[in-house]
């Protein structure tokens, strides 16, 4: 088996940590808070205390961690997994990052004698802890012939679109839609609320009418409840319209539909929403104009 190492046990890292165990690779894991990590060492994961650490003696070095910033600490930093990488071993960067970075990275490490592809996800915490994720990468079909046996024990599917950065491109254009959508489904759920439809009633049209998405059906049970544990955490959401509005601009696309959806989860992020799951939008456009 191709010995792993597992960087960043949030609530993506740790369901894979544990399908990773549960497929048979001997797994070494770092996260920033250790506490995280307990699962994955109780269920046979060996605790390293930095990245570098994690990283020495792996084949596939796999990342899952918040944003740009983290994924520069946690590889490049002064105790990051690319200065314990050995040559050759391939470096699997799974966050959503922008492919301005992803690019830049995958030089850093090609330098080093490592390999890269940037294999970002789509699915939620219960399909990483369920071995049901799709991967978007980018990268050589090579690099990701060798990194498949791992990807594959993570997922429902691999798509392969391209050169470096292509996955991460993908995985933006992905979650500016979903954005976007979730945005306009908490201004719907505003107006059904405030104007006295019945709730239940109106939602059944939503969900079993053309605005009806696999998104549109999860969220709204969400926002009626309005019961935000964290599956997908709405400062993250933030952070991929950004990325994607930026990715669009520099392609010379203004993504006018992210910049109404950012304004919606900015304004839920200033009243005290940003850790808690992105559906809790809902609360921002509920309050939003209230005379
Ligand atoms: P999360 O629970 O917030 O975990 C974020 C991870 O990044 C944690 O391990 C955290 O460490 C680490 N981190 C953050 N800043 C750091 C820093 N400066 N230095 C070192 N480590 C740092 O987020 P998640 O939901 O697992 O998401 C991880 C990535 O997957 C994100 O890029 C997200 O956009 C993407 N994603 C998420 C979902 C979802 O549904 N949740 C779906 C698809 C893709 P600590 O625990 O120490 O803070």
């Amino acid at each position: 088996m191709q010995k792993v190492a597992l960087v960043g046990l949030g609530a993506m890292g740790s369901g894979m940590a544990g399908q990773l165990l549960k497929a048979g690779f001997p797994l070494a894991v770092y996260n920033r808070n250790a506490d995280r990590a307990a699962e994955a060492v109780k269920s046979g994961a060996r605790l390293a205390q930095s990245p570098r650490e994690a990283a020495e003696d792996a084949d596939i070095i796999v990342a899952m961690l918040a944003d740009d910033h983290a994924s520069h600490e946690v590889w490049l930093g002064e105790a990051g997994a690319l200065h314990g990488a050995k040559l050759g071993a391939i470096a699997v960067e799974c966050s959503t990052l922008s492919p301005a970075w992803v690019v830049k990275l995958a030089g850093t490490v090609h330098a080093a004698g490592c390999e890269f592809i940037d294999a970002p996800v789509t699915g939620s915490k219960g399909h990483a802890a369920s071995g049901e994720l799709l991967f978007l990468v980018g990268g050589e079909a090579e690099t990701l012939d060798r990194a498949r046996p791992v990807l594959k024990a993570l997922s429902r599917g691999i798509v392969h679109l391209g050169p470096v950065g292509s996955g991460a491109r993908m995985k933006l254009i992905n979650n500016f839609m979903c954005g976007v959508q979730t945005a306009a489904l908490a201004e719907a759920v505003a107006v059904i609320e405030r104007s006295g439809l019945d709730r239940e009633a109106a939602l059944d049209v939503l969900r079993n009418g053309a605005p009806g998405s696999p998104l549109v059906k999860a969220l709204s049970q969400r926002m009626t409840e309005r019961i935000y544990d964290v599956n997908f955490a709405l400062h993250l959401m933030q952070k991929d319209l950004r990325y994607a509005s930026q990715e669009a601009q520099s392609h010379g696309v203004a993504l006018r539909t992210a910049a109404a959806a950012l304004d919606r989860f900015s304004e839920a992020d200033k009243r005290g929403w940003g850790d808690r799951d992105f559906s809790a939008v809902a609360e921002a456009a509920r309050e939003s104009n209230r005379q």
